[in-house]
């Protein structure tokens, strides 16, 4: 029963089997009957009759429901956290401390501000009409969300997008289902209607692609890779529909010489590894100063062989493995490959023993990375951390902005000056100072360039999911009004 549909939870009917398994051990966690275009047909359904009731809500109402789905999900915090930690190989102290609590507080954060959509004051512009600004809801959204936070991606798109009024059909990745169902049915339980919320568990290739080409989808938001944020663009195209995307990052990590060098050092260590790396703002690129450069090297590999790599239902565990075989392999091969034109200074194999069964790869420092090399343009979404030097600021900013990507980055100095030149010149949608990786649901998340564009989390998301309509308002009351005579006179 892996497809939530109308408020019920009901069996795919595409007749395809597919083990969800835990990266760590390999072990299948449960067997999911994956969504068929008819399944995606009743979910767009469901959201469809479910629009009209849920769009009319008063601000309060919707606030109301997501409350008391912050308070829910809180209740089922540890049950979320094992769930998560399982199915997405996430060491269970970073469920517990960051996928959990940042999905309760976006929940919480949506809940206030949906009681709040601001927009020009109504105001007599012409003379003779008041103008008005409404912010409406699209219709039926349909989001598509990635494996590497399968919780807060899910909330990300689900809770903005129904707090200003609209209906959702989410369509998760087929890895990791699991935690999008249990949000589905919590905001269902907090007294979302049926049909507001509904989550189809389908491949990509079959449930995503018809989810987004569908007709009666007013609106796509996708999370995912680029390539395939291409492919939902171009099929969301032959609809006309709006489309949101965020897509991969390659985030620079620029270390000027005059910044701290044990923060520098902690923070790339924290910023390339959480998650397995596999997180669209991790640090991947560190630039560093020339003078700085053999220190930080081997500050990094240092921490690195001290981090403990293992099973992600310890506690004490700091890295688990990565989502997939698959993504293992690729992981493992663009690091073979750079060893013909770069130094693998740390890592850069799978730990055997017990942890042979798992997808892990150990914490890994490429240094001397080869400009325009695979490893320096292209996203790796592990613990590998690829590190170049520099001489001058120009040639750190032009480092930093010489990808396609422009998601995130970070300047460590202590000087004002070159922070603010940083944080103007880096294209990517956040600069950090002195930091890499916090986020805040006040604030916004999204990408430059072929990042993506749009918005999630902050209440620049209603952008996303609302539309404005100007209402104009007579207030003259006059048949014959002046202006009519550009257009027409009438003879005498
Ligand atoms: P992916 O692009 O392979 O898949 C993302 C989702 O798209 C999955 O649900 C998948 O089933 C679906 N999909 C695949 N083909 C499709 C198609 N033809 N039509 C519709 N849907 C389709 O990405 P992934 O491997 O799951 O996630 C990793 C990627 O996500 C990385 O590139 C990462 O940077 C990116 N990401 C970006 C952000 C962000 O906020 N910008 C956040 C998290 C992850």
């Amino acid at each position: 029963m892996h497809q939530f549909i109308g408020g019920e939870h009901r069996s795919g009917t595409s007749g395809t089997p597919f083990e969800v398994l835990d990266p760590s051990t390999g072990d299948v966690v449960e067997e999911v009957l994956l969504a068929g275009p008819e399944d995606v047909d009743a979910a767009v359904g469901a959201a469809r009759a479910a629009f009209g009731e849920w769009s009319r809500a008063t601000p309060v109402e919707r606030a109301t429901v997501l409350a008391r789905a912050a308070t829910l999900l809180e209740e089922r915090a540890e049950e979320l956290a094992r769930v998560e930690s399982r199915h997405a190989g996430k060491p269970i102290r970073l469920a517990r401390e960051f996928d959990v609590p940042g999905t309760v507080d976006n929940t919480a954060f949506f809940g206030a501000a949906a009681r709040r959509l601001d927009g020009m004051a109504s105001a007599e512009y012409s003379g003779d009409h008041t103008s008005s600004i409404r912010r409406e809801p699209i219709g039926v959204v349909g989001s598509v969300s990635p494996w590497n936070y399968p919780l807060q991606m899910a909330a990300w798109k689900v809770l903005p997008a129904v707090a200003a009024g609209n209906t959702i059909v989410l369509k998760p990745a087929e890895i990791t289902p699991l935690t999008s169902l249990m949000l589905a049915e919590v905001l269902t339980e907090a007294g979302a209607a049926p049909g507001v919320v509904n989550v189809v568990t389908g491949s990509g290739p079959v449930a995503g692609q018809h989810l987004v080409g569908h007709p009666d989808v007013a609106m796509t938001s996708f999370t995912g890779s680029t390539a395939v944020g291409r492919q939902v663009m171009a099929t969301a195209a032959a609809t006309g529909k709006r489309v949101h995307l965020e897509l991969g990052g390659k985030a620079p990590f620029v270390v000027f010489d005059d910044a701290d060098l044990e923060a520098a050092v902690h923070g790339a260590v924290a910023a390339n590894l959480i998650n397995a790396g596999q997180d669209c703002t991790a640090a991947a690129r560190a630039i560093v100063h020339r003078s700085l450069y053999d220190d930080f090297v081997a500050g990094v590999a240092d921490l690195y062989r001290q981090v403990r790599t293992g099973p992600t239902d310890d506690e004490a565990t700091d890295l688990g493995p990565l989502s997939s075989r698959t993504h293992l392999d690729k992981v493992a091969g663009m690091v073979e490959r750079a060893r013909a034109d770069a130094t693998v200074v740390c890592g850069g194999r799978s730990p055997g023993g017990d942890l042979a069964r798992g997808c892990y790869y150990e914490p890994t420092v490429v240094s001397d990375v080869a400009l325009g090399s695979e490893l320096w343009t292209d996203e790796v979404f592990g613990p590998v951390l690829a590190v170049v030097p520099f001489d001058d600021d120009d040639e750190a900013i032009r480092l930093a902005n010489d990808t396609e990507y422009g998601l995130a980055a970070s300047a460590w100095t202590r000087d004002t000056y070159r922070a603010g030149r940083a944080s103007r010149e880096i294209r990517a949608g956040c600069v950090w100072v002195n930091d890499h990786i916090p986020i805040i649901s006040e604030m916004p998340h999204g990408g430059y360039k072929h990042s993506g564009f749009g918005k999630d989390m902050s209440a620049y998301s209603f952008d996303e999911y609302t539309q404005v309509k100007h209402v104009m308002h007579d207030i003259t009351g006059i048949a014959r009004k002046g202006w009519h005579r550009t257009v027409f006179t009438l003879p005498g």
